[in-house]
Formats: C-alpha cells, structure tokens, sequence
C-alpha cells in the first residue's frame, strides 16, 4: 500500500479483535474512558462460546463472569447461580446492545502489518476484504481455534466431534467420549440418559470422581447424573477408524463400536495467524499483557490465559467480582500509551 492509501483508512485509537466476554469487556472500559476503538468479530458476538452445548454451566458464579452489575439474571438467579452457555451468551449480546458497543460482526482479521501508533488491520468480512488503521491492537481471539487431537487414525471422520455442534438431536446411539475435562462431564451428562455411553480417559478414577463430585456441588448442576455410562479411567484411545474405537486399558485391549465419538481435549489459539500477526515468537508480557516482539499489541482473555482465575474482569465493571484483576493492568498499560 502506498503512503497514501494508508492515510485514508479508517484510523481508530484501538482495535479490539474478537468479541466474546473478553473483547467485550475491554470496549466497554474503552468506549467509557473515551477512546475511539472498534471490535470485530469473524462470527456472531461471542461466536465461540456457540459451539459448546447452550445447555452446559458455566463454572464461575455468576457475579465473576458477567459484565453488567445489573444484569437481570443476576437480579433473579442471585450471586451463588452458575449461569448455563446459553444464558451467559445472551447476557453479553444484551450488555453489547445496551452499551451500543461498536462492533462489526462477519468480520476476520487476516494480518497486522505495521507498528505501534500506525497499525494497518487486514480484515475479511462477508464480501469483500478491508482495511483499518489503529494506533493500538487488542487480541482477544480466544482459545478454541484448533482442537487438540492424538495423531491416531480415524479423528478426523465427521462422526468424531472436536465441538458440540448438532447435539441436541443425539438420540438412541452408542457414544464414546475422549477426554476427562470438565467440557467431557457436562457433555455425557446432557447425553447419557438418551444414548449409551463409553467415557475412555487416562486420569484415574478417583480424578473422574472428584470432577463429577466438583460438577454436582461447585458448578450448581447438583442433579447431575451417570447414566448408561461405562467409564474406562487410565485408558487411551489408539484408532477410531471405521467407528471402532480400539482402547487400551490397564486390565488389556478393548473394542468399542461407536456412532458418534466426542474428542475433547481441549483447544488452542490459531498458531499460523499468531505467527503472521506477532512472529515466532508469540509470548506477552505477563504483567501488561503487551506482545513482546510487537508492542503495542495486547494479547488478553482466554488467548494470553487459557484458564483465567473468573474471567478476571474489572472491579469497575463487575463490583461484585473478587477474581484475579487482569483487565485493569490491560487498561492501564492503553492508557498510558494513549493519554
Ligand atoms: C462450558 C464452559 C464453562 C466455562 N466456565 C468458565 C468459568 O467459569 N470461568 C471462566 O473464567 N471461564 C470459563 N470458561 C471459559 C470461557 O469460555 C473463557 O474464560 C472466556 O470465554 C474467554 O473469553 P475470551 O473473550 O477470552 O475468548 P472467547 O470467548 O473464546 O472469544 C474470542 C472471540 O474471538 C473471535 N475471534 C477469533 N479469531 C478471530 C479472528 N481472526 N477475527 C475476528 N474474531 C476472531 C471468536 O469468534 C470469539 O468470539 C468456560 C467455557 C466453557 C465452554
């Protein structure tokens, strides 16, 4: 592009990439300091969380998570409730609407060229690729890019799922879970009473039984239940081709036929995109959350955390929220290279 082209795109103090809570959490701290910013989202606001089951709970009680401190549903669930995906979802599309955030949906960054004060934004959205310019830059992509897989044949059929999409209509099939994380305990509860289920994982026993112990007592799904369900703990997986799991388990081999198999073990950033965007070397600062090879760009939310302590929101935000501050050392390092 040449100087000129440049000069005439549409310049914005900060660009925040990606919408979910995060992203959205740092327009509002943004829009309320006065600073002209943009977000984008490739999807809908907070597209990734759409493709876990709307059923599933949300593990932080409900003041750490969301951003309104008048959100209704905290108003008519109280502090202790753990909201499910779905309403978390539309808790933040209502607080994106109620503070007229400005976002354009559909929209996907591709590329950051440039530095610090003259950022240009390459982005695809629904027709046509755009362009933006930004002094600073906020990634806030999240982590659930790419699922994480074995390298064992058969992971990539469609019949093995890496998200929950379509799983509403599962009925009367013999499923295989892959994975003893949370995500795997809601999943089987939501479907065991309808389906047959195999839960192979290499955690122990007692590891399986303290997650669903956690699930009934700390993430308010006390009438969580096992049903159909054979666990196989200290178990892997080694072949889902031609829908036959082959296990290998303490006590020996095992066959398992399935219909549908669900692999979650867990996810992880778009790595080519980061690379394109930051170098080879991705890593932040971990106080400002600030790239270290291209500063001014801030990496924040689940992508800099995969496993943020309550989402780590502001106290400004969210009064109630007793979580690790994150946000606040975001928007102070903006501040001081803006104000
Ligand atoms: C069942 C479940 C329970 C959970 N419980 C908790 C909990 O109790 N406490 C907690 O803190 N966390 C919890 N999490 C994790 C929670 O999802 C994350 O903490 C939170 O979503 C992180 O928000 P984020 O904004 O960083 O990322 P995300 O919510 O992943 O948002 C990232 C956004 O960026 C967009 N995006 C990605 N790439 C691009 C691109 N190239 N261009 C434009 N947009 C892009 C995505 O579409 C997405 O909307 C839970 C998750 C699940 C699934």
């Amino acid at each position: 592009m040449t100087v000129n082209e440049i000069d005439q795109l549409q310049t914005y103090e900060v660009v925040v990439v990606g919408c979910g809570g995060w992203g959205l959490a740092v327009l509002k701290v943004l829009q309320e300091m006065g600073i002209n910013a943009l977000g984008l989202e490739r999807g809908e606001i907070c597209h990734n969380l759409t493709t876990y089951m709307p059923a599933m709970t949300v593990h932080s009680p409900l003041p750490y998570i969301v951003l309104d401190p008048d959100d209704p549903l905290l108003a008519q669930q109280g502090d202790d409730y753990h909201s499910t995906i779905e309403e978390l979802i539309q808790s933040y599309v209502d607080f994106a609407e109620k503070y007229k955030l400005p976002i354009k949906t559909h929209s996907t960054l591709s590329d950051i060229q440039g530095q610090q004060g003259n950022f240009v934004i390459s982005v695809r959205e629904k027709d046509a690729n755009t362009r933006y310019k930004a002094k600073l830059v906020v990634l806030a992509t999240g982590a659930y890019d790419k699922p994480n897989l074995l390298s064992i044949p058969g992971e990539q059929a469609p019949t093995v799922h890496h998200y929950f999409a379509e799983w509403q209509h599962i009925r009367n099939q013999r499923l295989l879970f892959i994975g003893g994380g949370f995500s795997s305990a809601d999943g089987i509860t939501a479907l065991c009473p309808f389906n047959e289920v195999l839960w192979v994982t290499n955690k122990p026993l007692d590891a399986i039984e303290q997650t669903l112990h956690d699930q009934k007592t700390k993430w308010g799904q006390p009438d969580a239940k096992l049903l159909n369900t054979e666990i196989l703990p200290e178990s892997k997986v080694y072949s889902l081709a031609d829908k036959i799991a082959l296990i290998q388990t303490p006590d020996g081999k095992r066959q398992w036929l399935f219909d549908q198999c669900f692999m979650l073990l867990g996810h992880r950033p778009d790595e080519p995109l980061l690379q394109r965007v930051l170098g080879d070397d991705t890593s932040h600062d971990e106080s400002t959350f600030e790239s270290k090879t291209k500063p001014g760009i801030y990496l924040v939310g689940a992508l800099a955390k995969k496993h943020l302590e309550h989402i780590g929101l502001t106290d400004k935000l969210c009064p109630g929220n007793e979580g690790v501050r994150h946000i606040d050392n975001v928007i102070n390092a903006i501040k001081n290279q803006l104000i």
